[in-house]
């Protein structure tokens, strides 16, 4: 026998495009490249009931904290979109255009969505008149669209994003739409958290932040290959949008202002970290509390009918308690494969936790329990399954956070000089931290010298505290902060 634990590691960084791309495939998750229009993939079944999962959390979490599902167009006509001068010019060379409807060349042509700022805007335009209708939250979860011209990756750099969730908000006054981004940031933590994934939390520098925003706060991972990958964002965009769309309302002086908005992001990328990020060389490790399928039941065959009658009583009555826990529980009953091939495959799809049922299951009243995380095993009395699930699905899904979070902060580097910089980005990649003085001109002198590109500033005073007194490594100035820096996606 082999290594039992072997395939529990991570692929190493040089694997991991072809593991994630093999991954998705062969678990069924995400069909990639093989829809003949470049930049999109197709969810499979599996796949699409863990993106329900993902997106019920994300709606749970706005939802209770006072948020508005709506639907937007995919059509935004031309002249609304270039509104906003500095969107425009942000978005343009990525923009899809609607030209004709029918056979006819269409007067104004037509946007596919890239974002939704101006069309929200529009609206909010005829719907807003006073600040008693503030704060408002809305939000949406669509496809987005955007012509990438650099090399096009699963859920990672796509041309239409299908699950973008995309929310905006108007308030009164600066202060509470500053206010509304603090919040954001909060509820993306949770978010992540919820899912074990970890993060590092930067104010974007200037010559970065979001087109036509005051500035933006941007959520990044290290992906298995050391790179990072942003995986939302929330943008103040002050009254940029307002003013371009017109969104005036009354304040309580009875004086008309424009209305202040912010707006956040995440996309299929939070899937895409999710599975690269817990997942090993078996395939996909899914958190017990978001997978679909959390306890996947594999009748092992008896020697005589008897044997497997009994089985099949056992199997039942399991599934019997399961249902009354409320675990989401499926049983694999094809014929035509061994239960070696079963595990395999509910391995690579990440299912939490198998019950193994045969036989001496059967008369003992009692399961075989393997953990997918740790591949640790052991047999259940029926009566305790439901809270021996409960503990272990817990367990399970602060082992998979812990893990997650602890192979991030050692990829984390502190240096003081852009030479050490630049030499931990090529060996070991991940982020590295320079202590900064704010300048523009010497982030970007960084970013020259270290060839990675500037992530920006924690947002957490305290995560720069180490470089307090240290010299920026390109003028010498004191530090005020530190920057971020990562190859990143
Ligand atoms: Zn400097």
């Amino acid at each position: 026998m082999g290594n039992p634990r072997k395939g529990l590691e991570k692929p190493s960084p040089s694997e991991f495009s072809e593991w994630f791309d093999n991954v998705i495939r062969e678990a069924q998750v995400y069909d990639y490249g093989r829809y003949p229009v470049k930049g999109t993939g197709v969810w499979m079944p599996y796949g699409f009931s863990i993106r329900r999962r993902v997106t019920d959390l994300i709606r749970s979490i706005l939802d209770d904290a006072g948020h508005e599902e709506v639907l937007f167009p995919m059509l935004i006509p031309e002249d609304l979109l270039v509104k906003e001068e500095e969107h425009i010019k942000g978005f343009r060379d990525e923009v899809y255009w609607v030209t004709h409807g029918g056979l006819e060349e269409l007067d104004v042509k037509y946007a596919l969505r890239p974002t939704s700022e101006t069309s929200i805007s529009f609206m909010e335009s005829l719907w807003l008149s006073s600040y008693k209708q503030l704060p408002k939250l809305y939000y949406q979860i669509v496809s987005i669209f955007r012509y990438e011209t650099k090399a096009t990756r699963a859920m990672i750099r796509l041309r239409e994003v299908t699950t973008f969730k995309e929310a905006h908000t108007a308030h009164a006054t600066f202060e509470d739409a500053d206010r509304q981004v603090k919040e954001a940031v909060g509820l993306y933590s949770k978010i992540f958290d919820s899912l074990g994934i970890p993060y590092t939390i930067q104010k974007r520098p200037d010559w970065d932040k979001f087109a036509g925003a005051l500035y933006t706060i941007a959520f990044d991972t290290i992906m298995p290959d050391g790179k990072t990958l942003q995986i939302g964002t929330v943008h103040h965009l002050g009254q940029s949008f307002s003013k371009a769309l017109d969104v005036k309302i009354q304040l309580p002086n009875e004086e008309n202002d424009y209305v202040w908005q912010t707006s956040y992001g995440i996309s299929d990328r939070i899937i895409a970290s999710l599975i690269a990020i817990h997942g090993d060389k078996r395939g996909l490790k899914l958190p017990y509390s978001i997978a679909p399928i959390q306890v996947i039941l594999v009748p092992i065959p008896g020697k005589s009918d008897e044997e497997n009658e009994a089985v099949k009583r056992h199997v039942d009555r399991v599934m019997e308690r399961l249902k009354q826990c409320g675990v989401r529980a499926r049983v694999d009953w094809r014929d035509e494969l061994t239960p070696g091939r079963k595990f395999y495959e509910w391995e690579q799809k990440g299912v939490p936790i198998r019950l193994e049922i045969g036989p001496r299951e059967a008369r003992e009243n009692t399961v075989f329990m393997a953990r997918r995380d740790t591949l640790e095993k052991r047999t259940i009395p029926l009566e305790m399954l439901c809270e021996t699930l409960e503990q272990e699905g817990k367990s399970i899904d602060e082992s998979l956070k812990e893990k997650a979070w602890s192979w991030m902060r050692e990829r984390i580097t502190r240096c003081h000089n852009l030479e050490e910089a630049r030499e931990s980005l090529a060996s070991k990649r991940g982020i590295v931290e320079v202590p900064w003085c704010g300048k523009a001109s010497c982030g970007l002198r960084m970013e020259e010298e270290t060839e990675g590109k500037t992530l920006g500033s924690p947002i957490r005073v305290e995560e720069a505290e180490w470089a307090r007194g240290a010299k920026c490594p390109v003028c010498g100035a004191p530090a005020v902060t530190t920057m971020r820096l990562a190859k990143s996606y």
